[in-house]
């Protein structure tokens, strides 16, 4: 997801300002976490200081070597596996008498680097007090014990996406301990060495290894959280899935003055077609295409009302007039499915344009799917949608006998790997118990979101393991992930300490 502007960070965090939350979090571990920030720091520092692109597997090895290390001191029993692809770690402690088990999931990998782009290198994990757009000063690693400023950040890849879920889970958990309590749960983890390389075999580990996964509640720690920086649980995304489409015209460019008004102009039939695909207000008109939709619930329609209003600030930093959907919000838009046209290629434009009729034109569309919706129905509705409209469908380039024995042909490719979406109950009795142990952290209420806009894998989860799935992102939202000057406030890094160690304490009470 794109981080937001400084502007629409600076009026939220001026909103929070306002009302600064009471704490209520277990004073105990983060009395603990303050007293060992030097520690906890300096072992995120060297955990960051591992190069980790998925496709590296002698740096994932290092990685997924560390982490089962770093977990194996606070008596998890790890392992580290692979169905073919890049190393997972999965992993577990026992806690003696709680019957209930959490599973958290991470990645442990990182988008690859540019190096040449970052301010400073992207395994030297450096702080300063700021985000490098605001200008931010470098600041000097604090000798033992001096403090860290919460506001300062963590420079380097993977800072937000997604080492932080580790380290901060041990600090939660050290921090228990040091106070003498115990986690009310058993806990398991999945970390995941491909994430940002599509998690090719992430399917394969789960069929492997589901009945080590077995859990009351999956965890998926990935994301970042939202742009009022308030506390969030998100409990769906949306599916993904691409096709490019080919109209054609004569086989050869033809002069647009000799022949326009007679060569059909693939440029035309393309735009034609895909203008029938929407109204003016991005609805989706295609016949049955959005037969399956789930209906949203009260509790989301509740959840998404409660939710600051972000569309004004957007609109502003957008520098939009206007924004589809006929005026609902953001939140809401994003329940339903979109066709997005991803881009259009008939020709040249401006300096490049030729007054030619082209061959074929080629558009490629984005479908984001929400529940229930499936590839298959989606992919049926739009193959009786092109013929309807009369197109001769093909996936291959139609040789000259088919272009000539059809008055419309249309080249339909689909790219593998298209996936559903997935969303769970806000209503559920694991969902009510999650949100009331992060709402009484502080006593402030957690933001609620029915959905991300955008598309992760997680339908893979939810055919192999039983358990509910939540997601609770803990980065900032500003933290620059996958792009140059990654980032993790501190102050996010401190909060995900209190609300893990609030989950584990009380989830299994
Ligand atoms: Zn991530």
């Amino acid at each position: 997801m794109k981080y937001l502007s400084r502007t629409i960070a600076a009026i939220f965090t001026a909103g929070l300002m306002l009302n600064s939350p009471a704490t209520l979090a277990d004073e105990a571990v983060k009395v603990y976490a303050q007293k060992n920030a030097h520690r906890i720091m300096e072992d995120f520092r060297t955990f960051l200081s591992m190069p980790n692109v998925a496709s590296d597997s002698d740096d994932m090895m290092k990685n997924a070597n560390w982490i089962t290390d770093y977990i194996g001191k606070r008596g998890f029993t790890g392992e580290i596996v692979t169905a073919g692809g890049a190393p997972y770690v999965i992993a577990e402690k026992k806690v003696s008498g709680a019957q209930k088990t959490i599973l958290i999931y991470a990645h442990f990998d990182g988008q690859p680097v540019a190096p040449e782009n970052w301010t400073t290198p992207p395994y030297e994990p450096t702080l300063r007090d700021g985000t490098v757009e605001s200008g931010a000063k470098l600041i000097n690693w604090p000798k033992r014990g001096e403090s860290f400023d919460p506001e300062w950040r963590l420079f380097a890849r993977s800072a937000g996406d997604d080492k932080a879920p580790v380290i901060a889970l041990m600090a939660a958990l050290d921090g228990l301990e040091a106070s003498g309590q115990t986690p009310s749960v058993n806990i398991k983890l999945i970390l995941d060495g491909e994430e940002e390389a599509g998690s090719p075999t992430l399917g394969g580990i789960l069929e492997k290894y589901r009945d080590r996964l077995t859990s009351d509640l999956l965890l998926f720690c990935d994301g970042p959280m939202h742009q009022s920086r308030q506390r969030q649980l998100v409990f769906g995304v949306r599916g993904a899935m691409t096709v490019h489409l080919t109209a054609y015209g004569p086989k050869r460019p033809l002069h647009s003055g000799h022949y326009g008004n007679w060569a059909p102009n693939p440029n035309d039939r393309l735009v034609q077609l895909l203008a029938k695909m929407k109204d003016e207000e991005a609805r989706i008109l295609v016949p049955g295409y959005l037969d399956d939709v789930r209906p949203m619930s009260e509790a989301e329609a509740q959840a998404i009302a409660a939710l600051p209003h972000m569309d004004e600030a957007l609109k502003a930093d957008l520098a939009l007039g206007d924004t589809d959907g006929g005026g609902k919000r953001l939140e809401e838009l994003i329940m339903s499915p979109a066709i997005v046209i991803k881009g259009f290629e008939g020709g040249g434009t401006g300096s490049k344009s030729r007054n030619i009729i082209m061959p074929s034109a080629t558009a490629s569309l984005n479908l984001r799917l929400v529940p229930d919706q499936t590839p298959d129905n989606l992919k049926a509705s739009l193959t009786a949608f092109f013929d309807s409209e009369g197109f001769w469908q093909t996936d291959d380039e139609p040789t000259d006998k088919e272009l000539m024995a059809h008055e419309k042909v249309l080249k339909v490719e689909w790219v593998a790997g298209g996936y559903g979406a997935f969303r769970s109950d806000l209503d559920s009795p694991v969902a009510r118990k999650l949100i009331s142990i992060l709402n009484d952290i502080d006593g402030e209420a957690t933001l609620l979101t029915p959905t991300m806009g955008g598309s992760l894998p997680i339908y893979l989860f939810e055919k192999e393991l039983e358990a509910p799935i939540i997601l609770l992102p803990v980065a900032n939202h500003d933290n620059n992930q996958h792009g140059r000057d990654e980032n993790i406030r501190l102050q996010n890094l401190w909060d995900a300490i209190d609300v893990y160690a609030a989950i584990l304490k009380k989830f299994g009470s």
